[in-house]
């Protein structure tokens, strides 16, 4: 059983037999954690990663957050998952322990900090809020603002992931590019700019970035992040993971074949 914490991710990334970004029905994922671990085995991964979401909220009238795993009950969540690694980690497959954690500036080192007994072998940060603004729960918010609102929650988006990429303790960043999911951007390209920042700061903090193919099955029907996005990354040799950001044991390794080919057609000179 291979216990030691997820190394940091090299440039190009570990390629496509390798998912480290999928959730099981401790947060809001619809398998269970040995539904989820059986079925990346038997799909022939060499490392699957459960990242259940761990959301603290700094607004407490928002706690709890109703898809975030029980953040009272990680020891269980690491128990259970130890179990795992106990049943079918062997020479050709390891599990991985990880969390999806949502990145606040209001509370981060705090958060982060509380985490540090708890033996995961990574963590993703991601941003799921603008503000009290759910970037990707629906549609439904989305909808009803202005397009100077979405302008804002954009910004503030990108903000948030330069804190994330900046703070240094992610293994790597989740979909960079979220708010183009739902189509409802006239034009998500003006904030590559922003992403340009972000991936500055990954170079510089070692911090990898995703690409994560659930975006091929969203209305924007486009992975995250964009193609020109993955090509900065390239240039700056930020390394990038294939992830499924799985929610059953269905889509483990879902459009990973593709995932594969889009990131080398990325990273080719
Ligand atoms: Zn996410
Ligand atoms: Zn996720």
């Amino acid at each position: 059983m291979n216990t030691g914490k997820l190394p940091k991710l090299i440039y190009p990334g570990p390629g496509a037999g390798y998912s480290y970004h999928n959730h099981s029905i401790l947060s809001d994922g619809e398998s269970t954690p040995e539904e989820m671990c059986r079925a990346a085995k038997k799909a022939g991964l060499k490392e699957f990663g459960l990242s259940d979401h761990y959301v603290i909220h700094p607004d407490p009238s928002l706690m709890p957050v109703d898809w975030s795993i029980d953040i009272h009950a990680l020891d269980a969540y690491i128990a259970r998952l130890l179990a795992l690694k106990n049943e079918l980690d062997d020479d050709g497959f390891t599990i991985r322990m990880g969390l999806e954690v949502d990145f606040f500036f209001e509370n981060a080192d705090e958060v982060l900090k509380g985490l540090e007994k708890y033996p995961l072998d990574y963590l993703i940060g991601s941003v799921h809020y603008a503000g009290t603004f759910p970037v990707d729960h629906s549609s439904a918010p989305w909808e009803v603002i202005s397009d100077e609102e979405k302008h804002t929650i954009c910004m503030e988006y990108w903000q948030k992931m330069k804190g994330a990429a900046q703070c240094g303790r992610f293994r790597f960043l989740g979909h960079l590019d979220l708010p183009k999911k739902f189509a409802l951007l006239k034009d998500p390209s003006i904030y590559y700019t922003q992403a340009r920042e972000v991936l500055d700061i990954c170079a510089e903090t070692g911090t990898g970035i995703e690409l994560n193919t659930s975006g091929w099955y969203k209305p924007c029907a486009e992975q995250y992040p964009s193609f020109d996005i993955l090509r900065e990354a390239a240039r700056r040799r930020v390394p990038v993971v294939i992830n499924p950001d799985a929610h059953h044991q269905d889509h483990v390794d879902r459009g990973f074949a593709q995932a594969a080919q889009v990131v080398s057609e990325s990273q080719a000179l």
